[in-house]
């Protein structure tokens, strides 16, 4: 049985480039009481069952039993988690004599961001106190505005406004609006974006149009940040070892030229858990030869590591 030391550390500098190695994780946790835990974790191309258990010196040290599992059995086992899946890239860093993890967490620690066009819930109304007179039924006539042309609800349970808060940003809802006594008495409400936080305040009679404003411009802004994020993570390689070291050092997708062959697509593979992505319509000239063996190139094709 192995013994799992955790400390936590304040990261200064480029550590990616510090790197030996990345890889990708995707986990999530079948069960947790008492601080022991089932943990599910695909890393790359394999994947692990974890058992932990309880800590008796704060959480300093705790043991730890893992096995490898088949990857389709974990795809499986992911379905049971328990809350949200964690998806983060891992990179080994050695410093002095030491080797260092540094997770890498992707969405950020708040929970999900959902682009509009895809949310269940686009607008989700946060009444604020309440209990006090009018504010329930000014949410619910909010409500009863924005649901010709939007996903929308109130969260009129129990809990306290932070925790709503809270919950609406784990969840993703893209727009939470926030509206109290106050703001009824001042003809406003707030609305709050998920994807970047900011408030916003809104005149209750513009509710509809400020919304679907505001929505459409979620939608756009997170697209053209993933395209961004997406380009500048793609590289181009024009031979085999640098093919290599780009997948070794850096996450995101290569393009590279291929002789067609099925046999330079299995290897790349089998030695690097690599696959083709995408055969672009609009093809790139990258240079004459393919990638792998050598021979004369027929297309240019996206390659990723499958995860
Ligand atoms: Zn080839």
């Amino acid at each position: 049985m192995a013994q799992e030391i955790e400390r936590k550390f304040l990261v200064a500098g480029d550590y990616k480039s510090a790197a030996v190695s990345s890889s990708h994780i995707v986990q999530g946790y079948i069960c947790s009481t008492g601080g022991r835990t089932v943990r599910v974790r695909l890393r790359d191309e394999r994947a692990y069952l974890t058992i932990k258990g309880a800590s008796d010196d704060g959480g300093l040290s705790r043991f730890e039993w893992e096995t490898e599992i088949p990857s389709g059995d974990a795809r499986e086992l992911l379905h049971l988690a328990v809350g949200a899946l964690i998806d983060k890239h891992r990179y080994l860093v050695p410093v002095g004599r030491h080797i260092f993890e540094v997770d890498e967490f992707h969405g950020d620690n708040e929970g999900l961001v959902m682009p509009p066009k895809v949310a269940p819930v686009q607008v989700c109304i946060v009444p604020i106190q309440q209990k006090k007179e009018a504010v329930l039924e000014k949410a619910y006539e909010l409500r009863g505005r924005l649901k010709g042309n939007f996903r929308v609800k109130v969260d009129d349970t129990d809990k306290t406004p932070g925790y709503k808060f809270a919950e609406a940003e784990m969840r993703g809802y893209p727009i939470r609006v926030e509206i109290g006594p106050k703001d009824i008495e001042a003809g406003k409400c707030v609305l709050c974006r998920r994807d970047t936080r900011e408030k916003l305040e809104v005149a209750l009679d513009e509710l509809e149009e400020k919304a679907g404003e505001l929505l459409d411009t979620i939608q756009r802004e997170m697209l053209e940040r993933a395209r961004v994020h997406r380009d500048t993570h793609t590289y181009e390689a024009r031979d085999f070892e640098e093919f290599q070291r780009i997948f070794a050092e850096k996450a995101g997708f290569v393009k590279a030229m291929w002789c067609g062959d099925q046999a330079c697509e299995d290897l790349i593979k089998e030695k690097m858990s690599v696959t083709s992505r995408c055969m672009p319509f609009e093809q790139e000239h990258l240079s004459d030869t393919c990638v792998c063996c050598g021979k004369t190139a027929k297309k240019m094709v996206y390659w990723g590591k499958a995860y």
